[in-house]
């Protein structure tokens, strides 16, 4: 039986990433720190006895006892208002999780992707984004701590891959949605789904014509699992080009949900990029994959999982709040 150690098990993709190599007949160790992950995510998988948790941040160093053949590094905050709440976690979770991580991959021997972003393109000034585009991206701004961890992460994943000839994969996830996104993490899809729920006013930065393109979490666990068991080490764009603006995303969850709540206008956050849209011809030539749910199927499942929720979780305060992670933002 392959054993496999994913990283941010507790989070949204993690959780995923963990109900897939069970489901595929992996022993899976689940490492969390739990600042932006969930217990709720994975307890489900708890009885069973191919899975393992081990609640451990990885910037400090990594142990895990015995073999190990896959590495997935999905530890980050992921989004905008976490990473500025906790902007020296995020970086040091990208460089230093990542070393140690690679180190770890190197002692057994084991075959190591990292979970790299869209957001290394920074605000695009070429489009759709291509592998081969280097990115604009601002290293000082609010997301440079998110942006350019993730871009040294690359780096020193290669410099692992060149210099000691070691297994590793890149993907480039571009946004994702589904079941177990945290409705107060900010993000469009849960912000816009929770305040429609709510019967609050959906709150548009900008003016909305900023474009983004949405994947079903099935199909990114999908390109992910592909891509791990590929042979290809350089970085592969994992998303779904379908792109649309902001303003008729709104539009699109209001008539999803039956909401007949106000649209309004709020500033755009600094460097908030304003056009995303994968090229994914180099997933389609080496993994034969492309994304198959359409979005209007895609978000019934988080719309029903927001729904699923109690009133108290519904009504939480807007973001999570970090103070009991006082530590990690001293070390
Ligand atoms: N956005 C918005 N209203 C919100 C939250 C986000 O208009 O309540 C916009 C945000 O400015 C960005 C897009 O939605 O242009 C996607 O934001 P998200 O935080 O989901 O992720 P990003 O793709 O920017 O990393």
């Amino acid at each position: 039986m392959k054993k496999v150690l994913i990283t941010g098990a507790a989070g949204f993709l993690g959780s995923h990433l963990c109900d897939k190599f069970i489901n595929e007949g992996y022993q899976v160790i689940g490492m969390d720190n739990l600042i932006t992950g969930d217990l709720k995510n994975i307890e489900h998988l708890f009885p069973n006895k191919n899975f393992e948790f081990y609640n451990h941040d990885v910037t400090t160093f990594v142990h895990i006892p015995g073999d190990l053949d896959y590495i997935l590094h999905f530890a980050s905050p992921a989004s905008p208002i976490d990473y500025l709440k906790i902007p020296i976690h995020t970086l040091k979770v990208g460089a230093l999780g990542t070393h140690n991580l690679l180190g770890l991959a190197r002692e057994k021997n084991a075959r190591i992707l990292i979970a790299s972003t869209s957001e290394v393109y920074g605000d695009p000034l070429v489009h759709p984004q291509s592998e081969d585009y280097y990115g604009n991206v601002s290293s000082i701004g609010p997301r440079g701590v998110y942006d350019e961890a993730k871009r040294f992460q690359e780096a020193i994943t290669m410099a692992y891959h060149r210099y000691h000839g070691m297994e590793t994969r890149i993907a480039r996830i571009f946004n994702t949605y589904g079941p177990r996104m945290r409705l107060n993490d900010g993000r469009v899809i849960p912000a816009f789904m929770g305040q429609a729920l709510r019967g609050e006013d959906l709150t548009v930065f900008g003016d909305g014509l900023q474009t983004r393109s949405f994947c079903f979490i099935e199909d990114q666990i999908e390109g992910l699992y592909r891509l791990l068991l590929s042979d290809y080490v350089y970085p592969v764009n994992i998303g779904n080009p379908e792109e649309m603006t902001i303003l008729d995303f709104a539009e699109e969850v209001l008539s999803l949900t039956g909401a007949n709540n106000r649209i309004i206008f709020k500033e755009l956050p600094e460097d908030d990029p304003m056009q995303r849209r994968p090229d994914i011809s180099l997933a389609k030539k080496i993994l034969g994959w492309e994304p198959k749910v359409s979005r209007e199927e895609g978000m019934r499942k988080p719309f029903a999982y927001f729904k699923s929720l109690s009133k108290e979780e519904l009504y939480k305060s807007a973001h999570k709040d970090f103070s009991e992670h006082e530590h990690i933002r001293k070390n």
